[in-house]
């Protein structure tokens, strides 16, 4: 006998367990169903997100930001400390409590919310029945509905790197490392390259970057990116971009080391490191997840497919999260989860797709949203910009941390704001008003005729936004058009 539920979720990442609570709030019996096993081996919801991902990354970024401080601006401000010190296995011992905290926390909203968290692997053998194996072999049925797919998302490896996460590791074994490696090798200056490249240069490590492509982060802002690629290398990052690493071997001593060889437009290059991070990319994770059988539609890199509502070619079947189309970014997961139920409850929800903040956790941040100066170009959009540098913030210099600057692009017919590109001290909670204004169609006028507190360094949005009508007050006006 199967147990019935209005909803069955798959995978309790950000993606799954949000769906799941709101399914359950709008009044669906709902489970959800999760095989992550802790270092304990016990049952932990929250997914990528939480357990290896968004979480213990900004842990170690925040403690690892600390040290740098202490070591290096406390003087600044005119504070005496002596010799600072980093306490590896305590740093990761706080980042492990953290993420315990939060886990449970998720497990105690899906009970509050009265979901059912089942623990297993999770498989779809039709439209309206989900197998559950369970860490013991036992196997459950459950009917359904609806299902909701959530099962994320898993690192990608490459041939010449084979991960053994002891040498050669991948984004999970880069949040473990015991000690700080002398010299430390990063294949990929994406997201996951930076922030923990980031991570470990700031404790000390000689860390060096390689990147296939020509271009150091294709995807944003060219301004913004020539800027991070100045301050990141001025922090210790080397960064070698058109390198295409080809092989490596692993050293026979006591105390292994790796030897990584690639190809840069110079030739070949060989480069011998204490750890290496794989951060290349991430691919969707369908291993196992569906019968065949069921028909669902996957295409050619792997993700399921679904239109805008997150809707799978199969009725009553529905997919959210990295394991389906767009940016692998908890938050984008969370809307669509969100989106689902309430669509189920005959709400029109829907996912803005245009609208997706990205940030890097950098110091300083990367963070931005909408249309950059290089996408309306090719559109041939008329469009006028707004540039703020944080050197002209008091609040940013009261706080010696003033690299960085604010931009603000406009429609040069409507004033509306197209997109927001930001490096800088928290730009990601900065960029959160620029896409609050933009969810409400805002044009830059409106942020210039909006007070803003002072001092803080929200005061840079606003002059942004005056300077793409080129009456910013507290720098010079260059009004840029296209
Ligand atoms: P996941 O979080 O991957 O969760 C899927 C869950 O499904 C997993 O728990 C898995 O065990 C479970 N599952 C899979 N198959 C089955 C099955 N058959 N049965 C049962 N359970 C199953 N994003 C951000 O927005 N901000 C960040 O700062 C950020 N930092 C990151 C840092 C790192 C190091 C990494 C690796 C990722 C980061 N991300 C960040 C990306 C973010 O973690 C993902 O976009 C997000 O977790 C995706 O959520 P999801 O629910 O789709 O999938
Ligand atoms: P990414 O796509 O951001 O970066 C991968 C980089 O590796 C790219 O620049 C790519 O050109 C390069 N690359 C690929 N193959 C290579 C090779 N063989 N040799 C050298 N370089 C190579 O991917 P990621 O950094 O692994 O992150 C994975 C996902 O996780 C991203 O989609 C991201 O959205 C998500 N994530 C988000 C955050 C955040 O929001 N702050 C943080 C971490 C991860």
């Amino acid at each position: 006998m199967s147990k019935e539920y209005d909803v069955v979720v798959i995978g309790s990442g950000p993606a799954g367990y949000v769906a799941a609570i709101r399914c359950s709030q709008l009044g669906f019996s709902t489970a959800c169903i999760e095989k992550w096993l802790n270092k304990e081996n016990k049952t932990v919801y929250g997914g990528t997100c939480l357990n290896v991902g968004c979480i213990p990354s900004k842990a170690l970024l925040d403690t690892s930001q600390k040290y740098v401080e202490a070591q290096d601006h406390f003087s600044i401000h005119g504070i005496k400390v002596n010799k600072v010190d980093i306490d590896v296995p305590a740093m990761i011992g706080r980042k492990d409590q953290i993420v315990t905290q939060l886990t449970q926390g998720v497990k105690g909203l899906l009970a509050a919310n009265k979901v059912d968290g089942i623990a297993g692997t999770g498989k779809l053998i039709s439209a309206n029945k989900v197998v559950v194996t369970g860490h013991d072999g036992k196997q459950e049925e459950l009917s359904a509905k609806h299902v909701i797919i959530a099962a994320g998302s898993v690192p990608i490896d490459i041939p010449p790197t084979p991960i053994d996460q002891e040498t050669i590791v991948d984004s999970t074994g880069a949040l473990e490392f015991q000690a700080v490696p002398k010299r430390l090798g990063v294949i990929g200056a994406g997201v996951i390259g930076l922030e923990l490249g980031s991570v470990w240069a700031r404790l000390g490590s000689e860390v060096t970057v390689l990147e296939a492509l020509e271009d150091f982060l294709p995807l944003v802002d060219r301004q913004v990116a020539k800027e991070a690629q100045k301050i990141l290398s001025k922090q210790g990052l080397d960064i070698k971009l058109g390198a295409r690493v080809t092989g490596s071997k692993l050293g026979k001593g006591a105390k292994k080391t790796v030897t990584v060889e690639y190809l840069g437009e110079d030739g070949e290059h060989k480069a011998t490191f204490d750890k290496l991070i794989v951060a290349v990319g991430r691919k969707p994770f369908t291993d196992a997840l569906i019968d065949p059988e069921v028909g669902i539609e996957i295409d050619e890199r792997g993700f399921i497919k679904v239109n805008d509502q997150c809707m799978t070619n199969v009725p009553n079947v529905y997919a959210v999260g990295d394991v389906v189309r767009g940016p692998m970014l908890a938050h984008k997961g969370m809307e669509e989860g969100v989106m689902v139920a309430e669509r189920l409850a005959n709400k029109k929800t829907q996912v803005n797709y245009q609208l997706v903040p990205s940030v890097i956790y950098t110091h300083p941040e990367i963070a931005w949203v909408g249309k950059n100066e290089e996408e309306l170009k090719a559109e041939e959009v008329d469009y006028n910009v707004g540039v703020f540098p944080f050197v002209a913030s008091g609040r940013a210099l009261a706080a010696n941390d003033a690299d960085g600057l604010i931009k603000t692009i406009a429609d040069a017919k409507t004033d509306r704001i197209l997109g927001c590109h930001i490096i800088g001290p928290s730009a990601a909670d900065l960029l959160q008003q620029m896409v609050i204004a933009m969810e409400f169609s805002a044009s830059a006028e409106d942020i210039g005729l909006t007070m803003f507190s002072h001092p803080s360094l929200s005061e840079g949005v606003h002059e942004a936004a005056l300077a793409a009508n080129g009456h910013a007050i507290h720098i010079g006006n260059r009004k840029r058009r296209k």
